[in-house]
């Protein structure tokens, strides 16, 4: 039994089935007890293209001792579960961000937790397909695309910084129901495009692009506090929200910015004005997420963030 699951392709589409019916959870590993404290698992796709985030809800057994160190497993790296917003005690969430550089096929990630019983591990399979992603030709300054060495240099120290800022975020959660556009407008170049800079390949894009005019507002995501709020070289006047639990919205290009690092921000407050500043082709709004530090498309998080939402009625 363990075999088929574990070797064919239809055992994995079968796994998948019976978590999305709810029904109780086959074993899939030698860790797993079927009469576990978890009774019910929703992964929000079975196909999750790459550079997309999922959403995992975890329902425990009220009746069951309580579960301890639950946490997630994805490709070597760990992700925490979190007390779920919309459901009462004993429901969980946790986000995983499949990297826009994974590779597609079949995968899985881990549910580990800890009871008086012991540990316990479940494993939860899917599927990643590539993204049907474009590729944007750019024509911008050329020291941007080819910086001399005090311009490297300036942008690794950015980088190192932020890197830094995406590892040291708030573990609670500081965000409030569903997550808003930055701004009203259209999108001029999505998440996951290829990037050619004056013909040389640089870079996929990390994030949303909105038309702008210079000096239109911008507006905050969720709730959050300011982690950074200055020029770099690349992303221009820059502002980073940290909402916890992982999430984290940037906006870049700014021709003002209204905010301070530190800060405490609540959702839909403006946090500057679009412009045309670092490494850009003309006026408009970046808007960038990233979960636990990986680059996942922004929509997505509008999207999945909103069956978190406690149903009215
Ligand atoms: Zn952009």
């Amino acid at each position: 039994m363990m075999k088929f699951f574990l070797k064919t392709g239809t055992g994995l589409v079968i796994t998948a089935v019976v978590l999305f019916c709810g029904l109780p959870m086959p074993a899939v590993s030698a860790q797993t007890d079927e009469s576990g404290p978890i009774t019910g698992i929703t992964l929000s796709s079975q196909e999750a293209v790459n550079g997309s985030l999922l959403l995992l809800q975890i329902e425990t057994d009220k009746l069951s001792p309580p579960v301890r160190d639950m946490r997630l497993t994805f490709q070597q790296r760990e992700y925490p579960v979190y007390p779920h917003p919309g459901k009462p005690a004993g429901n969980y969430f946790g986000l995983i961000p499949i990297p826009f550089r994974a590779a597609p096929g079949p995968t899985a990630l881990v549910l580990a937790w800890a009871n008086a019983a012991g540990e316990h591990r479940r494993k939860i399979s899917f599927r990643i397909v590539a993204g049907k992603y474009k590729t944007d030709e750019l024509k911008v300054d050329s020291s941007r695309v080819n910086p001399n060495k005090k311009s490297i240099e300036r942008a690794q120290k950015e980088a190192r910084k932020i890197k830094r800022i995406y590892a040291g975020g708030n573990i609670e959660r500081l965000w409030e129901g569903d997550f808003q556009l930055p701004m009203t407008s259209d999108i001029t170049s999505p998440f996951g495009n290829k990037r050619v800079f004056n013909g040389q390949l640089k870079s996929f894009h990390n994030g949303v692009d909105f038309r702008a005019r210079t000096a239109n507002p911008v507006f905050a995501a969720n709730s959050g506090v300011v982690k950074l709020a200055e020029n770099l070289f690349y992303s221009g006047n820059a502002v980073v929200i940290d909402h916890g639990t992982g999430i984290f919205t940037i906006y870049a290009h700014l021709s003002r910015i209204d905010v301070t690092a530190g800060q405490q921000i609540e959702k839909g407050q403006r946090l500057g004005l679009t412009g045309a500043t670092g490494r850009v082709s003309g006026p408009h709004l970046h808007w960038g997420v990233k979960i636990n530090g990986v680059a996942v498309n922004p929509m997505q998080l509008i999207e999945v963030m909103s069956s978190l939402l406690p149903v009215h009625g």
